[in-house]
C-alpha cells in the first residue's frame, strides 16, 4: 500500500496501529507496525471499514464494562491472492471470572469480522477495489480485467 494510505489509516486508527517498543524508546511511544501494509490500494476501503468495525466494538465493550481490553494490530498482507490480517489481544490479569465469558463473545465477532473482510478481499481487485474473482493462473492474484490488461500492455512496453 503506497505510504500516504497507510499513513492515513495509522492516525484514524492509533489505538490498533500501534507497537510499543520498549528498548528503542524509554518513554514507550506508539509506533506504526513494523512491516506496514503490505497489499495494494484496492483493498483500502476493506481493511478501513474492518478497524473502524474493530475499533467501535471494543470501545463500546470497554466503556460497558469499565475495562481496558486491547487490540493490536501486527500485520495486514496478501497472501495466496487474498487478504490476511494478523493481530494480538491484550486482556488485562485481573479480569473477573464474570467478563471473561463477555470477552470470549468480543473475541468471537471481531474473529467473525475479520474473515468477513478477508472472504471480501477474494472479489475485490487488490489494484482498483473492481469486483475481481482471486484466479491461481501463474500465481494466485485478485485481480479485475482491466488491471490485469493494463499490467500486460505496461509489461509490451517496457
Ligand atoms: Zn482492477
Amino acid at each position: 500500500m503506497t505510504p500516504a494510505k497507510q499513513e492515513e489509516l495509522f492516525v484514524k486508527y492509533p489505538s490498533l496501529f500501534v507497537e510499543v517498543l520498549k528498548e528503542k524508546d524509554p518513554d514507550q511511544k506508539p509506533w506504526p507496525i513494523r512491516f506496514g501494509i503490505s497489499c495494494s490500494n484496492g483493498w483500502f476501503k476493506i481493511i478501513d471499514e474492518l478497524c473502524a468495525l474493530i475499533e467501535n466494538s471494543m470501545e463500546q465493550f470497554n466503556q460497558r464494562h469499565k475495562t481496558s481490553v486491547g487490540l493490536r494490530i501486527v500485520q495486514i498482507k496478501e497472501k495466496f491472492g487474498g487478504l490476511r490480517f494478523y493481530y494480538t489481544w491484550s486482556t488485562l490479569t485481573d479480569m473477573s471470572d464474570e467478563l471473561l465469558p463477555k470477552i470470549d463473545r468480543l473475541k468471537s465477532r471481531i474473529e467473525g469480522a475479520v474473515q468477513l473482510a478477508e472472504n471480501l478481499s477474494l472479489f475485490t481487485c487488490e489494484l482498483c477495489a473492481a469486483p475481481a474473482e482471486c484466479t491461481t493462473e501463474g500465481w494466485y492474484h485478485t485481480t479485475c480485467e482491466a488491471c490485469v490488461i493494463k499490467n500486460k500492455q505496461h509489461k509490451e512496453l517496457e
